[in-house]
C-alpha cells in the first residue's frame, strides 16, 4: 500500500508515508472487509459511512503539513483510521464524529492501539471545537457545500484546512484554506468523492 502510495500516486512526505505504514488499516474495518483492507479504495464502515481511501487520507495529511509541536482538529472521525494517522505525526489531534456509536468505536480503537494523544467525541463538527483551539491544522472528512466559518475562526494564522468542497451532496473538490493575515487563501487540489458533512454549517440531514 505505502509502495503504491509513494510511486504511483506521489506522496513525497516521508513521515506521511511512515504513519501510513506503521498504522494497521485492517483494524479499522469489519471482520469480513479485513482481506480488502490495504486495497486502494475506500471500504464501508457502520452507519451507511466510510473508510476514506488510503491516497486521499496521505494526500490530506500531507497538505496539512504537520509536525509534532501541532495541535489538529478532525471532523468526520468515523472508523477512527484518520485520526491514528493524525495522532502519529502530530502533537494532540481533537477529533470530532455526528455519530455517537462510531465515535466511541473509533476511540476505543485507538485507545487499543496504544494511542494517547487523540480524542473523539460525538458532536457537530462543523462548529468546530473552540476550547482546544486556536489549531495549527484542521481536517475535514465529510463534503460540505461551503467553507464553515467556525472552522476559519479557530485556525492559527499559518494555519491550514483542508475540506472537500462540493454543490452536491455527492462529489466535491479538495479545497485547502491557508489563514494568512490578510485573510482565508483558497486553493483547488481536484476533484474528490466523500459523503456528505451534516451540520449547522454543512448539509441539513435529510
Ligand atoms: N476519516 C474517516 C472517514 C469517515 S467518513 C475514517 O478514516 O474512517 C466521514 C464521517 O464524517 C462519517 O462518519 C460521518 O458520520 C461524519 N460526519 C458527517 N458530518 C459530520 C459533522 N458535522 N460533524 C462530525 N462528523 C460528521
Amino acid at each position: 500500500m505505502v509502495e503504491r502510495l509513494r510511486d504511483h500516486y506521489g506522496i513525497k512526505n516521508e513521515a506521511v508515508l511512515e504513519a501510513m505504514r506503521s498504522v494497521p488499516r485492517h483494524f479499522f474495518v469489519t471482520e469480513a472487509l479485513r482481506g480488502r483492507a490495504y486495497d486502494d479504495n475506500a471500504l464501508p464502515i457502520n452507519f451507511n459511512q466510510t473508510i476514506s481511501q488510503p491516497f486521499i487520507v496521505a494526500r490530506m495529511t500531507e497538505l496539512l503539513e504537520i509536525d509534532k509541536q501541532s495541535r489538529v482538529l478532525e471532523i468526520g472521525a468515523g472508523s477512527g483510521y484518520q485520526t491514528a494517522i493524525l495522532s502519529r505525526l502530530a502533537s494532540q489531534v481533537y477529533a470530532i464524529e455526528r455519530i455517537g456509536e462510531l465515535a466511541r468505536e473509533a476511540q476505543g480503537r485507538i485507545r487499543d492501539l496504544g494511542i494517547y494523544n487523540a480524542t473523539v467525541k460525538a458532536f457537530d463538527g462543523t462548529l468546530g471545537w473552540s476550547a482546544h483551539g486556536p489549531y495549527d491544522a484542521i481536517l475535514v472528512a465529510a463534503g460540505g457545500p461551503r467553507i464553515p466559518d467556525p472552522l476559519v475562526a479557530q485556525l492559527k494564522v499559518g494555519g491550514r484546512l483542508v475540506i472537500p468542497i462540493g454543490q452536491t451532496r455527492d462529489s466535491q473538490n479538495l479545497v485547502r484554506v491557508i489563514k494568512t493575515e490578510k485573510g482565508p487563501k483558497t486553493e483547488d487540489h481536484g476533484s474528490c468523492q466523500f459523503v456528505p458533512l451534516i451540520g449547522q454549517h454543512g448539509w441539513e440531514k435529510n
